[in-house]
């Protein structure tokens, strides 16, 4: 595992896209991209901080495009960014330990109702990557409290 930095930049805004972008739209702005700051293609007659501007760019664009162009490193980043989005915007409703959960056995998942009338739903991939967990029909959050493997 290699150390990832603390504040993550934003690889959406470097590509132009948006996170609901398409697997297809995100490789076409990356190309784009890619073939206007790839260092082959600049121009001649570029001072030498352009070129250097150009040569960053293209790094972070290919950082970006590594990131969100491979199924498993963007579910994971989209994941991150959606629990720090979430714990700036909303306030967490209120902990819920595991065990106060129900277990739902056909359909393998943790839920537990909410007091909008909604549910809170997590499957054990969800509680793998993310402690919150957002209420199906209203804007309430619940933080899930998992007790450490024994
Ligand atoms: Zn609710």
């Amino acid at each position: 595992m290699s150390s990832e930095p603390r504040t993550e930049k934003d690889w959406y805004s470097i590509l132009g896209a948006r996170p609901s972008d398409s697997p297809a739209e995100l490789r076409q702005k990356y190309q784009k991209l890619a073939l206007l700051y790839h260092p082959d293609k600049q121009r001649r007659d570029i001072s030498a901080e352009q070129e250097a501007e150009g040569a960053r760019k293209f790094i972070e664009i290919s950082q970006a495009w590594k990131i969100l162009g491979n199924e498993e490193t963007k579910r994971t980043y989209d994941l991150r960014r959606r629990d720090g989005e979430m714990t700036r915007s909303f306030p967490v409703d209120n902990q819920i330990h595991i065990e106060d959960m129900i277990w739902h056995e056909d359909e393998e998942y943790y839920y537990y109702s909410c007091r909008c009338g909604g549910q809170y739903i997590a499957d054990k991939s969800d509680l793998q990557q993310t402690s919150l967990v957002n209420c199906d029909s209203c804007s309430l959050i619940i933080e899930i409290l998992q007790e450490a493997q024994r």
